[in-house]
């Protein structure tokens, strides 16, 4: 894990974006247009929280099934990174965002500890080393033009709430594989970084992983898996596939996998894309368009 003192530039031109979130959802204005690219962000984290929300209490393990039912649905790791998303879009603190957000959607099956700070006002973080770190960790992949600064607000993004280092540590790895892969790296070498730099064990197929793997909410027994997930797929949606065969905590494990496939196979198949933007309420796909208008170029 890297963790020192970085000097950096922010410097992204902070812009006045027409997202006025205490709307309805039902009876907002989109301001965006839909329209699709293949190289969008974020929308792979998501896609993976929504196809995997119905397997998380349901654990299949096999790639052969629906890949959107009726009863998908998005859960915590979509709200909370479309809050992520917000912050870096408005220049606003992520700590008010979480807990705006945990109000819009009290009821997306956060953590108890989650639930307790989300609660509270003085907001001290709970030294968590939950998954919940890496799964709403993706914008971040996405924003930023350099590694040390990914690292750097990855853990800055982390710690108000999982200042465990196993919490910084998922975060900052899932981070760093997706800026790895979207700046054209091989997978060797986004093995090679995250098992150097974080002392993940990386070295099992999924096809080893798979018959032992149960329901685990840690960070150091979720972001290995989804990372492995990504190694061993052929394509963004074979990737989302390969997480949810593990079992275990699907939605999350899928949702990181899918941040990272996103970034290495260039983009997510429209079909998907689509049903996503179907599924989401229109406060999280407008935030969502906005991020990916915002920061898509040149990925
Ligand atoms: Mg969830």
């Amino acid at each position: 894990m890297r963790r020192t003192a970085v000097v950096w530039v922010f410097i992204y031109q902070q812009k006045t974006y027409n997202i006025n979130i205490k709307d309805e959802p039902d009876t907002v204005k989109t301001v965006c247009d839909i329209s699709f690219r293949k190289d969008i962000t974020m929308i792979g984290a998501i896609a993976g929280d929504i196809i995997g929300s119905v397997y998380e209490w349901n654990n299949i393990k096999t790639k052969e099934f629906e890949l959107f039912s009726a009863r998908c649905f998005f859960t915590d790791d979509t709200v909370l990174t479309v809050a992520l998303a917000y912050s870096i879009l408005t220049g606003t603190p992520y700590v008010d965002n979480l807990k705006k957000f945990y109000r819009f959607y009290p009821d997306s099956g956060y953590g108890g500890g989650f639930h307790r700070w989300a609660k509270s006002v003085n907001s001290k973080p709970y030294n968590s080393w939950g998954n919940g770190a890496a799964m709403r960790i993706s914008p971040v992949g996405y924003a930023y033009d350099d590694l040390d600064t990914v690292l750097q607000k990855a853990a800055e993004f982390t710690e108000i709430t999982h200042n465990h280092p196993e919490g910084i540590k998922g975060g900052q790895a899932t981070a760093a594989a997706i800026f790895l892969a979207r700046k054209g790296k091989s997978k060797d070498e986004i093995k090679d970084f995250i098992e150097t730099e974080f002392q993940y064990d990386l070295s099992r197929h999924v096809d080893e992983i798979r018959p032992f793997y149960k329901f685990n909410e840690s960070s150091q027994e979720t972001v290995p898996q989804a990372i492995r997930a990504f190694i061993d797929s052929n394509g963004f949606e074979d990737a989302i596939r390969t997480a949810v065969s593990l079992g275990g905590d699907t939605d999350t494990l899928a949702c990181i996998t899918g941040g990272i496939a996103q970034a290495f196979y260039g983009g997510v198949p429209d079909p998907v894309a689509n049903k996503v933007y179907e599924i989401l309420d229109k406060r999280l796909g407008k935030i969502t368009r906005e991020f990916m208008k915002e920061f898509c170029e040149g990925i």
